[in-house]
């Protein structure tokens, strides 16, 4: 798969002329500078354009060395999203900044990732709409120590959650692929979504307390029992654990 297309490529050289691509087309590494604002009270993230008026909320600038990678090939599933990541040694690419133990960049959840993949694949949304938000959100984390919008949980959780807020018969599919080739939780998931007896509330929560999942992370509980009732209804096979390809 490749990252852009020849009309794609004209629009980088003009947008972001330090991102550059490789000969194949798999790998687009370089310099990224954005100015972008979020506005906390409509929701609204935007770029600021040159000769354009300012956007509405706290602008922020920033530049960062990324690479930007292709790993649909490289896994058995089709992430069609590449993966971003920040080519920078010293820089914190921990869990609450939402990166993945791999390091790469954890943008958006499966459900959200499913929507929007159906509409198709885009370069200029996925930078401008997954890639730059993530960024911008790493320059307000250096500020406020936290993001400036509302997150999902790490991992198994947020992928629920997820599935809660996004989720329907048609992202079911992604939801579990991804869930296997990212998720360590994966054997124990299978196991609640394949057994004839509901998820109970007072099961162990997925996060390391280990509390009752109803009253630990609700919202995580409400999404498996959306999950668990959307598998039997659709009838989808569930992925067995050796197909996992490791995110
Ligand atoms: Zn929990």
């Amino acid at each position: 798969m490749v990252l852009l297309t020849h009309a794609e490529l004209d629009w980088l050289r003009a947008a972001y002329p330090k991102l550059v691509p490789n000969d194949h087309n798999t790998e687009i590494r370089g310099e990224i500078t954005f100015r972008a604002a979020y506005d906390v009270a409509s929701a609204v993230f935007s770029i600021a354009r040159p000769h354009a008026a300012e956007p509405p909320g706290l602008i922020l600038s920033g530049t960062y060395d990324i690479l930007i990678k292709d790993v649909a090939t490289m896994e058995k599933v089709r992430w069609l999203f590449p993966r971003l990541y920040i080519q920078d040694d010293a820089f914190p690419c921990c869990a609450e900044r939402h990166f993945y133990v791999g390091k790469g960049a954890c943008l958006c959840g499966p459900s959200e990732e499913a929507a929007l993949l159906k509409q198709g694949y885009f370069f200029q949304q996925y930078l401008e709409e997954l890639c730059i938000p993530f960024l911008y959100g790493q320059r307000y984390y250096d500020i406020h120590a936290q993001w400036p919008w509302p997150q999902y949980d790490h991992d198994t959780l947020g992928a629920l959650e997820s599935y809660l807020a996004r989720g329907n018969l048609e992202s079911i599919q992604f939801t579990l692929w991804w869930s296997l080739n990212a998720y360590a939780t994966w054997p124990w998931m299978r196991a609640i979504l394949s057994s004839k007896k509901r998820p109970k509330g007072h099961m162990p929560c997925f996060c390391e307390k280990g509390a009752p999942i109803r009253n630990c992370h609700p919202e995580a509980w409400e999404g498996l029992k959306k999950l668990y009732a959307d598998v039997r209804a659709s009838g989808v096979e569930l992925p067995s654990v050796d197909q996992g390809g490791g995110a």
